[in-house]
């Protein structure tokens, strides 16, 4: 029987993994189409993806992108409904014509969209693991109770995903660890700084930090890559998935980026995913699930490879996986203030206001605050939102004090 046409909604189509989704999507005319399309700033290349895939509705930020998207449609083609404000964001991903969302706007921006598309009962494919990181149980509570369905698209969680007993319940939340399941192995490339001498550190440009050896991606977790904060919200991240203990998520270096993850079982076994670092090998598993579908990703000539290194992670390179491991020992406020100290640190960085050292710096400071402040465990999106604009503020007065 042919699977039934799924009617996607993209949320960050002009990013790195957007731009992934509808080269695979463009293969599948036949089981995928666009139903809606959200950018942020490039607003030209969200009018030319628009009609290219014949999108029903794009939603932009503001009256100005309303009037830059107007200007960019190509004359003679049918519009399609403008929406607008990150309201309409959540709405769309909620849309009863929408039967997926991908989720793949970057930083806290994302939630309210990736947890309205869960609360809607929709296929949730989760890019944007800062959902997770700072409404976890939350997140994870909507897709059971509205019965959606999560499939995991960071290429780490991916690969687990794929690694796991196959079970009919796997992309349902489960609320306990996969039986027979002893940790799961989360591979990191140690990005490009692993080998880079500790007190040259101090003077890495941000384009150093965002020439990853073998992933192209956004510029914000480029950096986050490295400096490893990535890796730390990766394991949290798992940690919800997974419904797994942080001391049975262990993180291996492996710098080929060729084993995506692996997950160890009691008998000793060690599962395994491998292919090329190539975003849309995951982006297909979702868009296909359960079907296996072409992705466009070449083959992995395991000939050629020659050797696989692992090696463990060295917390004094990396002090933001060490921030990021404490505050998932300490709880979701935690979680949450990482996040965003992250993200305004990581802007930061990126804009010329700190040194690349200061992102942890900063992110620690805010923790500190955080701890001696007591922060509580925000039971509603309203209270992690709070949260996440206090630490904001916290943040960029920390920014502002390390420039002068
Ligand atoms: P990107 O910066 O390339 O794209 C981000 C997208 O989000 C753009 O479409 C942008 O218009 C939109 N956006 C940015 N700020 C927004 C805001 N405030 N409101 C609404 N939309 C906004 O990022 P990316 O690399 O594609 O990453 C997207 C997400 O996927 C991130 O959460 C990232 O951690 C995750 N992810 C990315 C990769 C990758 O290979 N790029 C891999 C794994 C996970
Ligand atoms: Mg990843």
């Amino acid at each position: 029987m042919p699977a039934a046409v799924q009617r996607l909604c993209i949320l960050g189509s002009t990013g790195s993994i957007g731009v992934s989704t509808l080269d695979v999507v463009a293969r599948h005319p036949d089981r995928l189409s666009v139903y809606a399309l959200s950018a942020h700033s490039r607003i030209e290349s969200l009018a030319a993806q628009a009609a290219a895939h014949a999108a029903r509705v794009v939603i932009v930020p503001d009256d100005a992108a309303r009037r830059r998207f107007l200007a960019a449609w190509p004359a003679g083609r049918a519009l399609p409904e403008i929406r607008q404000g990150a309201q309409a964001l959540a709405d769309t991903a909620a849309d009863p014509e929408v039967t997926a969302v991908m989720a793949a706007i970057v930083g806290a921006a994302g939630l309210p969209g990736a947890l309205a598309a869960a609360r809607a009962g929709k296929r949730v494919l989760l890019a944007n693991k800062e959902a997770l990181v700072a409404a976890g149980s939350l997140f994870m509570q909507a897709v059971r109770d509205a019965g959606a369905e999560l499939l995991p698209i960071d290429s780490e969680h991916n690969a687990i995903f794929q690694c796991l007993p196959q079970s009919a319940d796997r992309a349902r939340a489960p609320a306990q660890p996969a039986p027979g399941v002893r940790r799961l192995l989360l591979t990191a490339s140690g990005g490009p700084f692993r080998c880079t001498a500790l007190d040259e550190l101090e003077h890495v440009t941000p384009e150093q930090a965002c020439a990853h050896p073998n992933w192209r991606m956004g510029r914000k977790i480029s950096v986050d890559s490295a400096t490893m904060l990535n890796k730390g919200l990766e394991v949290i991240e798992a940690h919800w998935l997974f419904a797994m203990p942080l001391e049975r998520i262990q993180v291996v270096i492996h710098p080929q980026s060729v084993v995506h993850s692996m997950v160890e079982y009691t008998d000793g076994s060690i599962l395994a995913q491998l292919g090329q670092p190539d975003m849309r090998t995951p982006i297909a598993f979702g868009l296909g699930y359960p079907d296996r579908i072409d992705s466009g990703v070449g083959l992995l000539e395991l000939t050629r490879l020659g050797r696989l290194d692992f090696e463990p992670p060295d917390l004094r390179r990396f002090p933001c996986l060490r921030l990021s491991l404490d505050a998932l020992k300490q709880g979701q406020g935690a979680c949450i203030t990482l996040n965003a100290a992250n993200e305004v640190a990581v802007d930061g960085f990126l804009h010329g206001r700190i040194r690349y050292t200061q992102i942890s710096a900063i992110i620690e400071r805010c923790l500190g605050d955080s701890v001696r402040s007591g922060v509580y465990a925000p039971a509603s999106l309203e209270e992690v939102l709070d949260l996440d604009a206090h630490t904001r503020r916290l943040a960029t007065s920390y920014c502002q004090a390390a420039l002068g």
